[in-house]
């Protein structure tokens, strides 16, 4: 495989680059902070203005219509910049794309990819995380609307979000997985509680609780048949499983460069083993690099990774809290009233396990669909 640069990739790379230069909304390091995530809908709508946003997807939809390649350039140049990653919406984008008519993809697309509509996704409920299956969520058919109850829990973004994608159940008759529909439903209406959760890293802004006690949703909003809401639920985590799709590498290469810099400034004051957590957590994010590489030169090649994802899942676990344990080793905990980002990027390091599916599950999903071991 060849990793430089075409005359049209390099071109590209100066170009993102003097727009990053001026452009760089010096955001604090990600996920710590409540301005951090409060100022992503800023950077999302600039990087997207300026043509930088939605690289690889149809241009049909605001897309640019590039290869993917030009993805792992803007992240290799966030990252050398130390600007926040790239918005992760590639899961909606590819499942309503997958799985929306038309008229939904024309309807929707096009303000998720700019950031002028915020989305969040309602999938996990109190008693059905890992178990999906057995959401209660009901959604009944009144007219050409249908009327929503339930308690969907830990929605990211759901207190900005215009739109939630919604798993619910239409049908109560049918083994469980069938009788589950996807509806895009408008955020800002009666029916429709938002209520924040704190993160033990003391974020309010990334997720909430939204209660639906008869919210209310056109039909025509229903995103695929009816009955499809599991296949769509599906394809969504497989692709919130690839760090390809989500830009994070970007996020982590630039969290150990700021810890390179820092023992670099004053090398003495760190032990070896203190360097070598360091060490390792640059080779990990080194590794991530490449092998996102190699899945995104995949996929130029028409490669569909499916399950594999659960596997890219595993290692940008293994990435990010190696990151973490970086960070408590050379920035420290700051306790006594010190600075405690790096101890705020270590506890969210340990949600990595958790969210999109945790490694429990992957390490199933493994056994059975990859290496065909019994149940
Ligand atoms: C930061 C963050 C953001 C999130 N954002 C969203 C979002 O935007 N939208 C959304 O819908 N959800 C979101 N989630 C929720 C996430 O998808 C769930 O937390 C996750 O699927 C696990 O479900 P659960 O929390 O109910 O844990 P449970 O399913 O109750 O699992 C508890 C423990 O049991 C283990 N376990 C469960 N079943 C098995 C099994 N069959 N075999 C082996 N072990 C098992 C799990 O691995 C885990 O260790 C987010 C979570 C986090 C942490």
């Amino acid at each position: 495989m060849d990793f430089g640069d075409s005359p049209e990739e390099a071109a590209f790379r100066a170009r993102f680059r003097a727009w990053l230069a001026e452009n760089n909304p010096g955001l604090p390091t990600s996920s710590t902070d409540d301005e951090y995530w409060a100022g992503m809908a800023a950077w999302h709508q600039s990087l997207h203005r300026a043509g930088f946003f939605g690289l690889s997807w149809p241009t049909e939809i605001g897309g640019q219509g590039l290869s993917s390649v030009f993805d792992v350039i803007l992240d290799d140049e966030l990252a050398a910049a130390g600007a926040p990653p790239r918005p992760s919406l590639g899961y909606l984008v590819l499942g309503i794309l997958e799985h929306g008519s038309d008229e939904i993809a024309q309807r929707f697309l096009p303000g998720i990819i700019s950031g002028d509509e915020r989305w969040c996704q309602g999938f996990s409920e109190p008693d059905a995380g890992s178990d999906l299956a057995s959401l209660r969520t009901r959604a009944d058919l009144e007219g050409d609307e249908y009327v929503l109850t339930g308690h969907k829990v830990w929605t990211s973004y759901s207190d900005e979000a215009d739109w939630c994608m919604v798993l619910a159940r239409t049908d109560h008759e049918v083994p469980k997985h069938k009788g589950i529909s996807a509806f895009a439903v408008p955020m800002r209406q009666p029916g429709i509680e938002q209520r924040p959760l704190k993160m033990i890293n003391g974020v309010t802004k990334e997720f909430g609780e939204v209660i639906f006690d008869g919210a209310r949703v056109p039909a025509a909003n229903m995103i695929g048949e009816p009955g499809d809401g599991w296949r769509l639920a599906m394809t969504v985590v497989s692709h919130e499983r690839e760090p390809g799709e989500l830009g994070y590498v970007a996020r982590y290469r630039k969290l150990v460069r700021q810890l390179a810099e820092q023992v670099g400034q004053e090398p003495d004051r760190y032990s070896t083993d203190q360097q070598r957590e360091l060490a390792w957590a640059i080779v990990e994010s080194d590794m991530l690099r490449h092998h996102v590489c190699r899945r995104l030169s995949g996929r130029l090649d028409g490669i569909d990774h499916g399950s594999e994802g659960s596997v890219d899942k595993i290692l940008m676990t293994e990435v990010e809290q190696a990151v973490g344990h970086a960070s408590m080793a050379i920035g420290g905990a700051g306790v006594d009233g010190g600075d405690d980002t790096w101890l705020k990027v270590y506890l969210y390091s340990r949600a990595q396990s958790v969210m999109g599916g945790t490694s429990q599950i992957q390490r199933n999903l493994i056994a059975s669909r990859l290496l065909g071991l019994p149940r």
